[in-house]
């Protein structure tokens, strides 16, 4: 975790989706998007419980037919969490979505064509009082854009998302963030380096198509954290090609790496070598499964032997340092006592890291109430 730098967030305006705050302050919010079809409810409705259960604040939902409006409408009802209907080319879907719920609309007004049709979306939207977000993609700019700079380079990206952002100005609508994506890290980093400086509005940040599970997490991992460390984003996705499930849990960890936000449990381990007195890799991963469920932050390391186990237990809220057969336990740093059973390592730490996480959350919650 970051103890040492202190980040200095970029001073812009607030909207709330729903009831989740943005910009001005707000924590920064972590959003991932549904890759079922929208209209099979079921699975839509599943898969957004299962965001919800690894943190997800904010649900982006494709609206690309009018069936999936009428979807939209029924998922709205049966979720309890902001939902942003994702509309391209097709206004009036926009404003379908708007009437059936949507917490927040995401356009991308060089596609939706006519300034007609996007002056019916924004006062739509000013009458539910519905934010909007301004989604710039490098893939889908104005073509007037596109020849002015021959390619999608950062500047690109940014005058076409001012020009949008003065015409809702010009609309007295204020409600909205903006984003400027691409997929390569550099042009991202830089578009939004510059955008920041140029507007007060909220800014969503992400490193669009970014890839598979690994190449996207290293290089949204570099993007955004290079972003967040500069004090810009207010709220982010990682676009992965891989289960949504997994762009909450990468997005909560760059945040957690950053010190911004914290979720869950931050697992520091060893690398491993032969001098390992139990299977680290293998009790990592099982104890990430096991434990998705536990919100409390916490640090907990799982540390092979005693060369580096006892200096990172010291420095962790739960620690564990392998030793033959049985392994030291240490809680806040302290060592203790009964130690732990090599075998048995998974089920005994586990019970140790729940039996913590509830302390703390009564810690807090008492601590909270006394504020
Ligand atoms: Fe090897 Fe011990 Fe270092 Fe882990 S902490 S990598 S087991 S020397």
């Amino acid at each position: 975790m970051n103890k040492y730098k202190t980040i200095n967030r970029r001073k812009s305006d607030r909207i709330y989706v729903g009831n989740v705050p943005i910009g001005n302050n707000a924590p920064i919010s972590v959003q991932s998007m549904t890759n079922t079809k929208t209209t099979d409810i079921v699975n839509t409705i599943n898969q957004i419980n299962q965001l919800k259960k690894v943190g997800v604040d904010i649900v982006r939902i494709s609206i690309p037919t009018t069936e999936a409006a009428e979807a939209f409408k029924i998922i709205k009802k049966r979720v309890k969490i902001p939902l942003i209907a994702d509309i391209h080319f097709d206004y009036r879907l926009a404003i379908k979505s708007i009437e059936y719920g949507a917490d927040c609309l995401r356009i991308n007004p060089g596609n939706i064509g006519k300034k007609r049709k996007v002056n019916e979306i924004v006062s739509c939207a000013k009458y539910n009082n519905i934010p909007i977000r301004i989604g710039i993609n490098s893939g889908s700019l104005e073509h007037d854009i596109l020849k002015k700079y021959k390619s999608p380079i950062p500047e690109a990206l940014v005058e076409s998302a001012i020009r949008n952002v003065e015409y809702l100005d010009s609309l007295n609508f204020n409600q909205f963030k903006v984003s400027v994506k691409a997929s390569d890290v550099f042009s991202a980093v830089q578009a939004n380096k510059i955008l920041a400086k140029k507007i007060t509005q909220p800014i969503h940040i992400g490193i669009t198509e970014s890839g598979s599970l690994r190449n996207g997490t290293v290089k949204s991992s570099i993007g955004i954290a290079s972003l967040l460390s500069d004090g810009i984003g207010d709220t982010l996705r990682i676009s992965l090609a891989a289960h949504p499930v997994e762009e909450v849990k990468v997005g909560y960890d760059i945040l957690k790496v950053l010190g911004i936000r914290f979720r869950g449990i931050n697992f520091i381990a060893c690398p491993t070598c032969s001098r390992q007195e139990f299977d680290v890799i293998k009790v990592v991963e099982e104890l990430e499964k096991k434990l998705e469920d536990i919100e409390t932050s916490m640090d907990v390391s799982i540390i092979g032997c005693v060369v580096n186990g006892i200096g990172e237990a010291k420095m962790s809220t739960l620690g564990i340092t392998g030793g033959y057969k049985t392994s030291g336990l240490y809680k806040d740093g302290i060592r203790q006592k009964n130690k732990l059973n090599n075998k048995n390592i998974v089920q005994e730490l586990e019970m140790h890291i729940r039996k913590k996480s509830n302390e703390l959350k009564k810690f807090r919650t008492i601590n909270e109430n006394d504020i």
